[in-house]
């Protein structure tokens, strides 16, 4: 699995990137959606979460849902997350206000797709890119029990976490 890590954050970049590029044309009212080679993009943005998902799914049973995100994205510095929020938020306003300010005519389907795709390619570049930092998926003591991204030593046995990256 790591050394798939690189190769899917480089992957995710580049989508992140050509979505911010076909986001910012068809925010002037330019759609690629129907003569299409953005289509690769919507493909791409699934094929690099599927990993996320596998990895969320089979590693965080015992992780608190709080804290999935926390240990997910712990290799880069916190403020990553607002950035993740930011770009969330930006998506909803971006579709409130073409849809209700300027009419259903200002939404076309580029411009809506790919504000989803930079979330997506956004945030596997970043859990990719953190994953490669820490030498685990998710923090634990000595003795295995999963300790918060908050917690120097484990809540459970006392223990402090090893080869925590
Ligand atoms: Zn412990």
């Amino acid at each position: 699995m790591r050394s798939f890590l690189y190769p899917l954050a480089a992957i995710s970049l580049v989508g992140f990137t050509v979505s911010a590029l076909v986001h910012i044309y068809s925010s002037f009212g330019w759609s690629f959606w129907e003569s299409d080679p953005t289509a690769v993009l919507h493909i791409g943005a699934m094929i690099t979460f599927v990993p996320i998902v596998i990895i969320t799914v089979t590693s965080m049973q015992e992780v608190p849902q709080d804290g999935i995100w926390k240990q997910l994205l712990r290799g880069l510095p916190p403020w990553i997350r607002y950035v993740g929020y930011l770009l969330f938020v930006y998506a909803a306003v971006n579709f409130l206000l073409r849809q209700f300010l300027f009419g259903g005519n200002a939404v076309n389907d580029s411009n809506l797709f790919s504000s989803g795709w930079l979330i997506s390619y956004g945030v596997s570049a970043a859990v990719y890119l953190s994953l490669a930092k820490t030498k685990t998926v998710v923090r634990r003591c000595i003795n295995g029990h999963v300790v918060a991204t908050d917690q120097s030593n484990c809540p459970e046995c006392g223990n402090e976490v090893l080869n925590d990256a």
